[in-house]
C-alpha cells in the first residue's frame, strides 16, 4: 500500500499527457502545414491563371513562347521550374493548360509542385521522433512502474485480506471468517445434509496465563489449534473465534454422529500437553445445527452458544447439543433484564443468612449472607443467575452496597458470630470498594473483625498485583478476607501463597467426591494440609451428610457450611436457631418460604 503511495503517480500521469499532447499537437501540425501547401498550390494556380490570359494574344496554337516571358511568370507566381509546353510531358510534374485568343489550348504550362511548409516539418521530424522516443520511453517506464505500484497493491491488498481473515496466532479462520462460511454452508446446503456449529471453550485458561505468562498460553493456543485441526472430521472448517475459543463448522449427511466428533475433538484437546512441563486443559463444547434447531446464521450462532453455556454449566469436558428449553433459560435472562432494576429500586431483594459452625462443638460461628430475590409471578430467582445479569447491568454497585449495608445492620442482631459477605468480581476490581466497606462499616457501628468479604478465584488471576494491594487494603479497614468456592475453576495453589488471604472456602464439588471416589477425601486432606501450613483458616462448603461432616473433621476443617446443618434463611430465622443452640437443641433450620438452595 505505501509502495502504491509513494510511487510517482503524477509523473506517470504526467508523462502519458505529455506523450498524448505531442501526437495530437504533431498530428495537427502535419495537417496546418498540408493544408498552407494546399493554399499555396491554389496561390500559384491563380496566378498562373491571371499571369496567361492578361496576356492570352501572345500564344497562339502550337507556338512555341519566348522564355524570357516563361521566366517572368515564373517569378512572378513563384512557379519553380515553370516551362511552357506543347504537349505536357508525363513525368508528375503539375500541368495548366493555356487557352489562346481563340480559345484552343496553345500548349501547357508545368512545373514542379513543392510543398515547403511540409517539408519543413519533415526537417523537424528526427527531432520530433527522438522527443517522442523519449516521451515514449518515459510512458512506457512509467507504465511499468505503475504495473508494478498496480501488481504490489493487488499483492498488499491479497495479503490485507488473509490477514483480515485469519487469526495471527493459530492461522485459522477468525471469527468475521467463520461467520461469512458459516452463511456460505448454510446457502449451500442441501436437503437431506445437517450443516453443525460447535463452539469450543477452553477451560482454565487464566491458570495457564498465570503460571506460564501470555507466551505460555499462546503456544498452548497453538497447540490446541492443532489438536483440534487432526481430531475434526475432513469436511470440518475449524476456526478460532475468541481468545479461549474455537468453532467447527461442517456440513454433514442428516445421519451423520456430530455428537461423536465433537466428543473426540474434546478429548483430543484433553490429552496432555507439553509447556516446559505436562500441562492439562480441558475444554467444553455447544453446538447447534441447520435446519433441525435453526436456519438463519443469527440463530444457529446465537443457539451454539447457549448450548455452550449449558455445557459450561455441567463442567470441564462436557458437550450439549441445543435444545429447545435452553432458550427457555434466555428468554429468562432477558426477563431479569427487563425485571431486575425496577426490583432493585423496589427493595424486592432481600438476604438469608446461612449458618457457618465450626468443625471442633458444632456451635454456629459466623453466617454467610446470601442474595434472595422473590419475583412476584416468577417466584425465587438464584443469585447465581441473576448477579451475573446484574454485572453486566451495571446494577452490581448498587447490589453490593446494598448486600454490605444490610448484612452489617443484621449482624447487630448477633455479636457473637461474624458475618461473610460475598464479593462480586467487578466489585473487587473496582478500587473504591474500600471506601465502601469503611463508609458502610463506620454507619453500622460492626467491629471490622466481624467482616468476613468472601471473593473468588477467577478475580485473582486476572490483575493479582493490583489484587494483592486491594486486598492489603481491605486488612487495613480491619475485615478479613476469605477465598470462596476454592477448587471450582483455577484449583491454584499458587494463589493461597500470593494472596495475603484469611480463610479458604473449599468448594463443595470436593465435599461430593468424597466418599464417592477412593481419592476424593486424600485431596480434601491434602487442602486442607496445604491451606492450615499456609496459616489460613479451613472452610468447607456444601456439607450435606453425616458421613461427609465426620470424614472433614478428620481431614482437619476448622468450619462447615451446608444444608446438614441449616440451609440460607431470613435473619429471623438465624435468632431462632441462636436460641435453640443456647437452649442446647441440635442444629436444624426449618426451610423457610423464600429459602432456596443452590
Ligand atoms: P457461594 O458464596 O458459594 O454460596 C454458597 C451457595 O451454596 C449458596 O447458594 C448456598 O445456598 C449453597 N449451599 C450452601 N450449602 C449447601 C449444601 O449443603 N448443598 C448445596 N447443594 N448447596 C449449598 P446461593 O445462595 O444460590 O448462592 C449462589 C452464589 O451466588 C453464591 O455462592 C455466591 O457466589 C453468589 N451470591 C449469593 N449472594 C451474593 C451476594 O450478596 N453478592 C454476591 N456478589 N454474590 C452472591
Ligand atoms: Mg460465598
Ligand atoms: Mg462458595
Amino acid at each position: 500500500m505505501r509502495r502504491w503511495l509513494s510511487a510517482p503517480r503524477g509523473v506517470v500521469l504526467l508523462a502519458l499527457l505529455t506523450l498524448g499532447v505531442a501526437l495530437v499537437s504533431t498530428a495537427v501540425g502535419y495537417e496546418i502545414a498540408r493544408h498552407s501547401d494546399e493554399n499555396l498550390w491554389a496561390e500559384q494556380r491563380t496566378a498562373l491563371r491571371n499571369a496567361t490570359s492578361e496576356i492570352r494574344t501572345m500564344f497562339a496554337h502550337g507556338r512555341d513562347i519566348d522564355q524570357r516571358f516563361v521566366r517572368m511568370i515564373e517569378n512572378s507566381a513563384r512557379l519553380p521550374d515553370l516551362k511552357f509546353e506543347l504537349a505536357p510531358s508525363d513525368d508528375g510534374r503539375e500541368v495548366q493548360p493555356v487557352i489562346d485568343g481563340d480559345g484552343r489550348i496553345a500548349g501547357f504550362f508545368t512545373w514542379q509542385r513543392t510543398a515547403p511548409t511540409t517539408a519543413a516539418m519533415g526537417a523537424l521530424m528526427p527531432y520530433i521522433a527522438a522527443l517522442m522516443i523519449v516521451l515514449i520511453a518515459f510512458a512506457i517506464y512509467s507504465l511499468w512502474h505503475l504495473g508494478l505500484a498496480a501488481r504490489d497493491l493487488s499483492e498488499t491488498e491479497a495479503l490485507a485480506q488473509r490477514a483480515a481473515d485469519q487469526d495471527k496466532l493459530t492461522g485459522m479462520p477468525n471469527h468475521a471468517k467463520m461467520v461469512e462460511l458459516l452463511d456460505l454452508a448454510l446457502a449451500e446446503r442441501e436437503p437431506g445434509e445437517t450443516t453443525s456449529f460447535v463452539v469450543f471453550e477452553l477451560d482454565g485458561m487464566a491458570d495457564v496465563t498465570a503460571n506460564f505468562g501470555v507466551l505460555g498460553s499462546d503456544e498452548l493456543i497453538i497447540a490446541v489449534a492443532d489438536r483440534i485441526r487432526e481430531a475434526a472430521p475432513p469436511e470440518a472448517i475449524c476456526g478460532r473465534i475468541g481468545s479461549d475459543e474455537f468453532a467447527m463448522l461442517m456440513t454433514t449427511a442428516d445421519n451423520v454422529d456430530v455428537d461423536a466428533m465433537v466428543a473426540a475433538v474434546l478429548e483430543s484437546i484433553a490429552r496432555p500437553h507439553w509447556l516446559e512441563t505436562v500441562v492439562r486443559v480441558s475444554a467444553h463444547a455447544g453446538f447447534a445445527q441447520a435446519p433441525h434447531h435453526a436456519a438463519t446464521r443469527g440463530e444457529l450462532t446465537r443457539r451454539a452458544e447457549l448450548a455452550l453455556r449449558a455445557a459450561a454449566g455441567k463442567g470441564p469436558g462436557s458437550r450439549v447439543a441445543f435444545d429447545a428449553p435452553l432458550d427457555k433459560v434466555s428468554t429468562d435472562q432477558k426477563f431479569i433484564q427487563r425485571e431486575l432494576p425496577r426490583a432493585v429500586s423496589a427493595n424486592e431483594l432481600e438476604l438469608h443468612y446461612q449458618p457457618i459452625i465450626s468443625a471442633h462443638g458444632g456451635r454456629i460461628v459466623g453466617v454467610e449472607a446470601l442474595l434472595r430475590w422473590t419475583h412476584a409471578t416468577r417466584g425465587p430467582i438464584g443469585p447465581a443467575i441473576f448477579i451475573p445479569i446484574a454485572e453486566q447491568m451495571g446494577l452490581m454497585d448498587t447490589i453490593g452496597a446494598f448486600v454490605l449495608r444490610r448484612a452489617l445492620q443484621e449482624a447487630k442482631r448477633w455479636p457473637d458470630l461474624y458475618i461473610a459477605v460475598n464479593l462480586s468480581p467487578l466489585q473487587v476490581r473496582d478500587g473504591s470498594i474500600v471506601e465502601v466497606v469503611r463508609s458502610a462499616l463506620e454507619d453500622s457501628g460492626v467491629p471490622p473483625s466481624r467482616l468476613m468479604l468472601e471473593i473468588t478465584e477467577g478475580v485473582l488471576v486476572d490483575n493479582p498485583d493490583e489484587m494483592v494491594r486491594r486486598i492489603e487494603d481491605l486488612h487495613g479497614l480491619g475485615v478479613r478476607v476469605a477465598l470462596d468456592d476454592f477448587g471450582s475453576g483455577y484449583s491454584n495453589l499458587g494463589y493461597l501463597q500470593r494472596f495475603p488471604l484469611d480463610k479458604l472456602k473449599i468448594d463443595r464439588s470436593f465435599v461430593t467426591a468424597l466418599g464417592a471416589s477412593a481419592n476424593g477425601g486424600v485431596i480434601i486432606q491434602a487442602i486442607v494440609a496445604l491451606g492450615r501450613a499456609l496459616g489460613l483458616s479451613i472452610l468447607v462448603e456444601g456439607v450435606e451428610t453425616e458421613q461427609q461432616r465426620v470424614l472433614l473433621r478428620l481431614a482437619g476443617c476448622d468450619e462447615m457450611q451446608g444444608f446438614l446443618f441449616a440451609k440460607p434463611a431470613p435473619a429471623a430465622a438465624i435468632d431462632r436457631l441462636l436460641a435453640q443452640q443456647k437452649r442446647g437443641g441440635g442444629m436444624t433450620v426449618p426451610e423457610g418460604p423464600a429459602a432456596q438452595s443452590a
